[in-house]
Formats: C-alpha cells, sequence, structure tokens
C-alpha cells in the first residue's frame, strides 16, 4: 500500500485513493455501449439513456439497464474492455486502484454468453493493463442472494477449482431476500478456499439485514449498509468491519435513505470508504462521490478518514 501513496506538500503521508466498489457488468463505458449496440443492430434500452441523463429510473428500469450491459460480455474482449473502462475512469478521477465485482456464474452459466476460460482470460488481460498503468486491482466474485445458497454453492463449484490469484473475495449482491444464515454455509465453504466475504446489506433490504450478515453469516465486509440503526452502527465499529459507501448509487436506488447516514456512520466510528457501485449505469467516478460527501457536510478530517479507511481495508491493496 505505501508504495502507492504519495508525500504531501507538508509531508504527511497521503493513501492512495481507492475505488472500493465498483462492478464490471454496470461500469462499461457509454461510447463502448454505444457503438457495440450499434455494431450488434441493438436499441439501447430506454432505461439507459434515462439514467444517463442523470434522471432515476424505477428499481425494475435499473436491472434493465444493468442487464444490458452484462449482455455485451460475451468475449474475452468485452471483458477485456470492461475491466479497462474501469481502469480509465479510476484513473482520470486520481484513483490508484479499484476492488471490482463481477458474477461469472451468471455470465457463463445463468446467461451462457461466454466460456469460463474467456471470461477469466478477459480479466487477466484487463487487470495486466491496469497494473501497466499503475493500478492495483482484485476481483470479488458476486453471487445472487435472492437466488439462495444453492445457486452460492454453484458459483462455488464454478470458480473454485481454478480460482486465478486476482480473485480476493466472495460477496452476495442481488435483492436482499434470502436470510444471511442461510448462507452461512456457502461463506464458510469460501472462507476455507481463501476468499475473503463480503455482502450488500441494508440496500434493498431493511437495516437488520446488516446485523444478520455480520453475526449470522460472519461476513466480514458490507456494501452500502445504508439503513443499518444505531445499534447496528455501533457493532460495526466494534469489529471493525469496513463499510463501502457509494452515494450517487444510492441516492439512485435508495432515494428513500434521506438524509444519507455517512456522516453519522463515520461518527460512530463505523470504517467506511467511497465507491461508485455502477458508474456506467449511474454516472459518477471518485470525484463525484467525494463532491456528494463533502455536500453531505464532511469536513476535510472526514474527508481524509474517508481516504485512509478506502486504501487500508482494500482488497486490491492487501498481500
Ligand atoms: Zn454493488
Amino acid at each position: 500500500m505505501a508504495s502507492l501513496g504519495v508525500i504531501g506538500m507538508n509531508g504527511p503521508f497521503v493513501p492512495p485513493l481507492i475505488d472500493r466498489h465498483t462492478h464490471l457488468e454496470g461500469s462499461l463505458d457509454p461510447d463502448w455501449v454505444r457503438l457495440e449496440s450499434e455494431r450488434r443492430g441493438l436499441g439501447l434500452p430506454a432505461s439507459l439513456e434515462t439514467l444517463w441523463s442523470g434522471s432515476p429510473v424505477p428499481f425494475e428500469g435499473f436491472i434493465e439497464a444493468f442487464l444490458f450491459g452484462a449482455s455485451l460480455l460475451d468475449s474475452r474482449e468485452a471483458v477485456r474492455e470492461a475491466v479497462l473502462a474501469v481502469a480509465r475512469r479510476t484513473t482520470a478521477s486520481g484513483g490508484r486502484g479499484f476492488d471490482l465485482w463481477a458474477s461469472p456464474h451468471f455470465l457463463v452459466v445463468h446467461r451462457g454468453q461466454i466460456s469460463l476460460e474467456d471470461f477469466w482470460l478477459g480479466m487477466e488481460e484487463g487487470f495486466s493493463i491496469a497494473a501497466a498503468l499503475g493500478l492495483r486491482a482484485c476481483l470479488v466474485v458476486d453471487a445472487v442472494n435472492h437466488f439462495g445458497p444453492r445457486h452460492g454453492h454453484a458459483v462455488l463449484d464454478l470458480v473454485l477449482p481454478e480460482l486465478p490469484i486476482f480473485v480476493k473475495g466472495f460477496s452476495t449482491g442481488g435483492l436482499e431476500r434470502c436470510p444471511f444464515r442461510d448462507w452461512a454455509p456457502v461463506f464458510e465453504r469460501a472462507r476455507a478456499a481463501g476468499l475473503l466475504i463480503a455482502a450488500h446489506a441494508g440496500e434493498s433490504g431493511p437495516g437488520s439485514n446488516v446485523r444478520a450478515a455480520v453475526l449470522e453469516g460472519g461476513v466480514a465486509r458490507i456494501i452500502h449498509g445504508i439503513r443499518a440503526d444505531a445499534e447496528t452502527l455501533e457493532l460495526l465499529a466494534e469489529r471493525r468491519i469496513p463499510v463501502d459507501v457509494c452515494p450517487s448509487s444510492n441516492q439512485a436506488l435508495a432515494a428513500d435513505v434521506d438524509p444519507h447516514p455517512l456522516p453519522r456512520m463515520l461518527l460512530a466510528g463505523v470504517r467506511c470508504a467511497l465507491g461508485t457501485d455502477d458508474p456506467g449505469v449511474i454516472p459518477c467516478d471518485l470525484a463525484t462521490e467525494a463532491t456528494a460527501a463533502r455536500g453531505m457536510g464532511l469536513d476535510e478530517q472526514a474527508m481524509a478518514r474517508l481516504r485512509q479507511n478506502g486504501a487500508e481495508d482494500a482488497w486490491c491493496l492487501a498481500d
């Protein structure tokens, strides 16, 4: 980590800026998506155009837009291009690394649109180019919570036999419909295989899911967690559980959580950091997320804390 940081004007070490949470399928470059759609004779979904224009759509519209991008990831070249879109966006906003989520099982088995071999090759090529640009990166394999633990085991059946070294973690995403206690055996299996465990919790589901993910699922990292109550924030702080917060995504997909709880979370001592989530669908980058955080009233000390947490708990910087 230290090698990526810089010494500030006044001497103190400034930790590297890391995008702590972004999805491969939701991070495509809009120009590439337009060109690729034209080449294939596909019309863009209206929901995607609406989101690109900065206007909200219902949650189903977001899913439609997200899945449209995912449908284009059907070759090694397309996967490589998707990783490069993340790399370029990270670099352009001053970032030095990213923890990237992706759902290989969805693309390879559920949709059957790419082989696992081509998926890994595209990832590997993208990560190699990102490394040449001076970026650190790792992959977190995402499973779909609402498909349930059998699906979780199927994801592990797919990826564990020949796990590339850039895969550092396993996570659940999707709708928070399946209780985390039911996911515990899947998480345990992933942990036994050497993976770090995260979960999207307290975003589409209630704040109690955050507590359950930690206490019943044993997860080491929470994505969003914005519906957590004061008692749960205390638990997260006590256990030093990292929480990835993505203001633009939260505003678009969890607009009822208002005001955004980030200042309250930091005040409670929760190790929050910023991520972009789906910047190819909901336009944003690390700079807009920092601006949004400042707009919530965070002072420079709190902003520095976000950046420090972002680096200290990043899996892409972990050895
Ligand atoms: Zn996410």
